[in-house]
């Protein structure tokens, strides 16, 4: 039996090439510029769009090119060399995570009105769990949705949206049926410009700069029953079925986020001269580089394994819980000591090692806290 060690293959390979060449030339170059804006142009939506990015995991009749787990993994490997976090988790929240759960949970008039023109990046989309008053507790959140007529009345906000302001539509985890717990929770997809949908709060924040992340707000929003997605009463089931998936996508794009600030701290490491000789040669300075070298290559091959578990069916809650704790803390330590070895330039822009720096703490936090991973892996090991 011949075990393969690749995890990629050749398709996958050009693929990534194709990936890396749009990157570098439609994204890097105007990172900065997006980053001091606090904000990046809707037209980015539409560019990835035709390039056929946002169809990476959409059915082709969608407009999509049907592709695995793996082929998006290619793509957020190479989203890393983007230069901002923030413009990253802005496309990849439509494309990796709100078009498919249109293709897997929407009926065939939803996909007409928001998947098809969500894969050409003509309508943008959010997803709407957090609230100002719960984020890990999301059983108790506040939202609710009556039925009146044809209607679902909607009051409620949500706080800390990717892609809030811009968002032509939102998938908002409300209560429709308190009284049912886990089973009383629905998917409401909400659209700009509805009467008493109020999207314009954006926050300022530590990282992620370029990405419009909004707090929204629902009051006594009649949004038409057309517009629940998937079975009422299922929402709360979907929306943690769909976070599996968006915490190994964490654990991925950060460690190709290391692995690339490694890359460029090791170049640093070898030309910086101290006391008439490179900081690398100094054996404490190697230990540092060695010891995230380790922790990558070991976060990035949990991730894959999580992966093989993903496109095997197999289930991989434990796993990809696993994966995002231990990749995440990877990426903070790396985030750290490569600051470090560069000194003050370190804490200057230029050397982008800042941005990483400050992008990267959000991983800990976002799509489930590290202490919500661990409580979960503690109930699926018996503790
Ligand atoms: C920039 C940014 C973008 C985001 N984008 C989105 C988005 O697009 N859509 C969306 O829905 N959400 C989004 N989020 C929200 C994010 O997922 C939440 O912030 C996260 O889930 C944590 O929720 P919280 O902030 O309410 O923290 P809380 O739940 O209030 O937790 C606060 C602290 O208490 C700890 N804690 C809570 N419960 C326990 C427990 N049982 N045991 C031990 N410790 C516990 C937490 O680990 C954390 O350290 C985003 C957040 C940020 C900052």
């Amino acid at each position: 039996m011949t075990i393969p060690i690749e995890m990629f293959n050749e398709e996958h390979e050009l693929f990534r090439a194709q990936c890396r060449r749009f990157i570098e030339s439609e994204l890097a170059p105007n990172a900065d510029a997006w980053e001091t804006a606090k904000d990046f142009p809707d037209e980015v939506f539409r560019k990835v769009g035709a390039a056929g990015f946002f169809g990476i995991r959409v059915p082709e009749q969608y407009g999509g090119a049907g592709g695995d787990h793996l082929m998006a993994s290619v793509w957020i490997e190479e989203c890393s060399r983007a230069g901002s976090g923030g413009v990253v988790a802005g496309i990849n929240m439509h494309g990796l995570i709100i078009l498919p759960a249109l293709a897997q949970l929407a009926n065939e008039e939803q996909k007409q009105r928001f998947l098809v023109p969500g894969v050409r990046g003509e309508k943008i989309g959010a997803l709407g769990l957090t609230e100002p008053g719960v984020g890990s507790d999301l059983f108790n959140c506040a939202s609710i949705a009556k039925r009146d007529g044809d209607d679902w009345v909607l009051n409620g906000a949500k706080m800390f949206i990717t892609n809030g302001c811009r968002a032509d539509f939102v998938l908002v985890l409300c209560k429709t049926r308190p009284e049912d717990g886990h089973g009383g929770f629905s998917t409401l997809i909400v659209e700009k410009g509805m009467k008493g949908f109020d999207q314009g709060k954006r926050l300022e924040k530590l990282g992620w700069h370029a990405s419009d992340t909004a707090e929204l707000v629902f009051d006594n929003v009649r949004v038409p029953s057309a517009n629940l997605m998937g079975q009422e009463g299922q929402g709360f089931y979907n929306a943690m079925a769909n976070l599996e998936w968006e915490r190994l996508m964490m654990a991925l794009g950060s460690i190709a986020a290391s692995q690339l600030v490694w890359d460029r701290t090791m170049e640093y490491v070898q030309t910086r001269q101290a006391f008439g000789r490179p900081i690398g040669r100094f054996q404490v300075n190697r230990h540092k580089m060695v010891d995230m070298a380790t922790g990558i290559e070991a976060a990035r091959q949990l991730n894959y394994h999580c992966l093989r578990l993903l496109l095997a069916g197999r289930p991989c809650l434990k796993e990809v819980s696993m994966a995002k704790i231990f990749a995440c803390e990877v990426t903070d330590s790396v985030a750290t000591t490569c600051l470090q070895l560069h000194g003050g330039y370190g804490y200057m822009k230029e050397y982008k090692v800042e941005r990483f720096f400050r992008d990267a703490r959000l991983n800990t936090i976002g799509g489930g806290t590290t202490e919500i991973m661990k409580e979960i892996i503690g109930k699926l090991i018996g503790l």
